[in-house]
């Protein structure tokens, strides 16, 4: 057969992880195929996307700041992606069609399900920190899970509201904090407050249950000021690392038509190549 072409695109690209990821994936299974990012500018993205139609490119990845962009230009998208407003996931189906999906919140509960085992996601109200595109990834997940309430809590209070009204969340204020977190399963930071070089987010994990879940999207550094706090408190923690990993899993799944092999650390790759 063909040798099968699959890749990132976005802005900037240099630093992504995913063809660090896929080509050990590619490598390890012994497929033939390759694993490519693409950088273009802002004005460029969807004539490119165009261009890859029924043609020999079997889907991308799309990251920053195309993830939006990239789920107008599809004819059919996932209620994930439909629910997140963004795809990081373009298949180039042979009929010319393009698949847009969003494996974001996936890969977050898959992360959950890795670090915190016996997790259930629709096992209690669940809390996600930040109102951006991660955020909206992530309540569209554990709506999608099923459980008896996301609850959305952000500094801005409208855009927490404009996203529960539309997945049927329930939104609150960051004063509101302790109160969102009364009872819940597991709370999830996807604010960028968590970035090194910023104090991280200071939020009242003990006013979490003892058994909840804390994650945190951000993965650089691995242990984040946030996921420090919430271990102070003896609280089961899990990183943004394994999100990462956990949407390339379905990309790669989608592009080569197996799941990844076992075999590689991904992980370990990953870590020494952030120099986490
Ligand atoms: P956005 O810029 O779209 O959203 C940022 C959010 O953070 C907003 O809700 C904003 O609140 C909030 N915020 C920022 N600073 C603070 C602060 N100091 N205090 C309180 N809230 C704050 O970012 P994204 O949604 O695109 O990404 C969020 C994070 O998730 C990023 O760090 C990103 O790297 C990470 N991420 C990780 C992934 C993974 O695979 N691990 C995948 C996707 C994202 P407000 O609305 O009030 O401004």
């Amino acid at each position: 057969g063909a040798t099968r072409v699959a890749g990132v695109v976005g802005l900037p690209i240099t630093h992504s992880m995913s063809p660090i990821l896929h080509n050990a994936w590619l490598a390890a299974a012994g497929i033939d195929g390759i694993y490519a990012p693409f950088s273009t500018q802002p004005g460029r993205f969807r004539a490119f996307a165009e261009s890859l139609r029924g043609g020999s490119v079997a889907g991308l990845n799309v990251t920053l700041p195309f993830k939006g962009e990239a789920l107008a230009l599809a004819d059919e998208a996932t209620f994930r992606a439909s629910a997140a407003q963004a795809a990081n996931v373009l298949v180039f189906r042979e009929d010319g069609s393009i698949l847009a999906d969003n494996t974001d919140g996936l890969g977050m509960l898959a992360a959950l399900a890795e670090q915190a085992p016996g997790f259930d996601p629709a096992g209690g109200p669940v809390v996600v920190l930040g109102a951006g595109g991660a955020a909206r990834g992530a309540v569209a997940a554990f709506v999608e899970a099923g459980g008896p309430e996301v609850r959305i809590v952000n500094r801005t209070l409208a855009r927490a509201q404009e996203i529960a009204d539309g997945l049927g969340a329930r939104a609150f204020p960051l004063s509101d904090v302790a109160a969102a977190f009364d009872g819940a399963v597991a709370v999830v930071n996807a604010t960028s407050a968590g970035l090194s070089g910023s104090a991280g987010l200071e939020v009242p994990i003990e006013a979490t249950p003892a058994g909840a879940v804390v994650m945190d999207m951000v993965y650089k550094p691995l242990k984040t000021p946030f996921l420090a706090q919430a271990q102070a408190h003896g609280r089961r923690t899990v990183d943004g690392l394994a999100m990462l990993i956990g949407q390339a899993i379905p990309s790669f799944e989608y592009f080569f038509g197996q799941t990844p092999p076992k075999s590689v650390d991904v992980r370990r790759l990953a870590i020494e190549a952030l120099g986490l």
